[in-house]
C-alpha cells in the first residue's frame, strides 16, 4: 500500500534530503541507521536496512520482514518449505 503524505523536501547542494521526524519516528530511524536505496521506475525507494539476516547471518540481498533481517536464500528456503 502507498501512502502520500503530502510532504515536499528539497534536495541540498549535497544531494541530501531531510526525512521529516514524523516518518523518522514511526519507523525508528536514528542517526546511523542505514537505509538500503533502490529504484523502481520514476521512484527511489527507501528502506531500513535490516543489516544482517537473522537466520544465517548474511550481510548481502537482505530484506525486513516483520522487523526482521531475513536474506534472499533463506527467504527462498523458507517459501520452499512450504
Ligand atoms: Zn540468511
Amino acid at each position: 500500500m502507498m501512502l502520500s503524505t503530502g510532504m515536499e523536501r528539497p534536495v541540498d547542494e549535497l544531494g541530501r534530503i531531510v526525512i521529516p521526524k514524523e516518518i523518522r519516528r514511526s519507523f525508528g530511524l536514528e542517526t546511523g541507521t542505514r537505509l538500503a536505496i533502490s529504484v523502481d521506475g520514476n521512484r527511489i525507494i527507501l528502506e531500513k536496512s535490516a543489516g544482517t539476516c537473522a537466520i544465517c547471518g548474511a550481510t548481502e540481498d537482505v530484506k525486513v520482514v516483520d522487523g526482521k533481517g531475513l536474506c534472499a536464500s533463506c527467504i527462498e528456503k523458507i517459501k520452499k518449505s512450504f
